[in-house]
């Protein structure tokens, strides 16, 4: 009589590409969700209380008191870069191994950064809306005046991978590059990037386009906020595709409504998925639903290496042990 030994029972918490999920399949009982919506405490508790592993996206929240109460759980693997949604420090303590994906989605949300900075400049989304509500009635020469991109002056702040990947694109506009970071980055960086590293108070004062790119942290919450807006240039742009809390939303409400700045592009929130209606009604805002590395190969690339870390993580697969992206 031949006695089977339960596998492993890992928890995916959003729906991811059913062919890389496979790879999972191969080693663990998995429980994958069909719908693509958040999740509270109580209910991540209950998915997580009976599983060894897990894999989660960005927003679903791992704190000390569930850590405490999941004793099963050996790995936790982000689908993403950030993770903020995760309680490090407890998670250490509790020997549970967590990882991210850096890496494979810098180009893709320096690309949407670009994006963000061009269409917030050249007022893109408000002319499409204007034209699509059946406003244009001929060429006019005084219609959606906006902002230059070619040669202004690029900040950014946080000059790590995506920051430096936003920074190399720079040179064929012809923009100087300003950045700012707790510690300046290696000389062959900062040469590779064409930048030039400056306090906060010299980016804020002298960039045309301020970028984010930190992660968020206990330091970065707010790092933006009114004295910040009121520091930056009145026809200056702010593009945040950091994290939501980095910038203090209200008072970027604030300063957008008093025009204080020129425009902001924002694929972040501070209680995403909703966003303020005081923030909705404004034109000088792009507004996108924190889609900067949502292109299909990069979020395949992004579901392959979590999976890859969880696998690994739970002592299997060619780097059993060793997963490529231990925070
Ligand atoms: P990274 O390589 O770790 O770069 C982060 C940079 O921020 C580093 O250069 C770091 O330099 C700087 N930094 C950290 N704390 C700072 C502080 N208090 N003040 C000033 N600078 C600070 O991370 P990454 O891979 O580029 O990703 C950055 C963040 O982008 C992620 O954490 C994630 O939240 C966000 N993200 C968003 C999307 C999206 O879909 N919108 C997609 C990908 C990533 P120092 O340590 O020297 O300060």
């Amino acid at each position: 009589m031949s006695t089977q030994v339960p596998r492993p029972r890992v928890w995916v918490s959003r729906p991811l590409f059913e062919d890389i999920l496979d790879r999972l399949r191969e080693y663990f009982d998995v429980e994958v969700e069909e719908d693509d919506h958040g999740w509270t405490r109580e209910q991540m508790l209950q998915k997580l209380r009976d599983k060894t592993g897990a894999i989660l996206g960005v927003a679903d929240p791992v704190d000390a008191s569930l850590i405490a109460q999941t004793p099963l759980l050996r790995a936790i693997a982000n689908r993403g870069v950030g993770y903020n949604n995760l309680d490090i420090a407890a998670l250490k303590k509790a020997g549970i191994i967590a990882t991210n994906t850096p890496g494979v989605l810098d180009e893709t949300t320096a690309d949407f950064a670009w994006a963000l900075m061009m269409a917030t400049a050249r007022r893109v989304t408000e002319a499409e809306r204007w034209l699509r509500a059946g406003n244009w009635k001929g060429m006019s020469f005084h219609i959606m005046l906006g902002g230059d991109v070619y040669g202004k002056t690029l900040g950014i702040f946080g000059m790590g991978r995506i920051g430096q990947a936003i920074a190399r694109r720079a040179s064929g506009f012809r923009m100087p590059v300003i950045y700012h970071n707790r510690s300046r980055v290696a000389a062959e960086i900062e040469a590779d990037c064409k930048a030039r590293y400056v306090d906060r108070d010299g980016l804020l004062g002298e960039a045309d386009f301020v970028v984010l790119t930190v992660p968020l942290s206990a330091e970065t919450r707010h790092m933006i906020g009114a004295a910040e807006l009121e520091a930056m240039k009145r026809d200056a742009y702010l593009i945040n595709i950091a994290r939501g809390g980095v910038v203090d939303d209200a008072a970027l409400i604030v300063a957008l409504r008093e025009k204080r700045i020129a425009g902001a592009g924002l694929d972040v929130f501070e209680r995403e998925p909703e966003v303020p209606d005081e923030m909705l009604a404004l034109d000088n805002v792009v507004l996108t639903p924190h889609i900067g590395s949502a292109s299909l190969a990069t979020r395949r690339a992004m579901a392959s290496l979590a999976v890859d870390n969880l696998i690994a993580a739970l002592g299997h697969g060619p780097n059993a042990g060793r997963p490529p992206n231990a925070i």
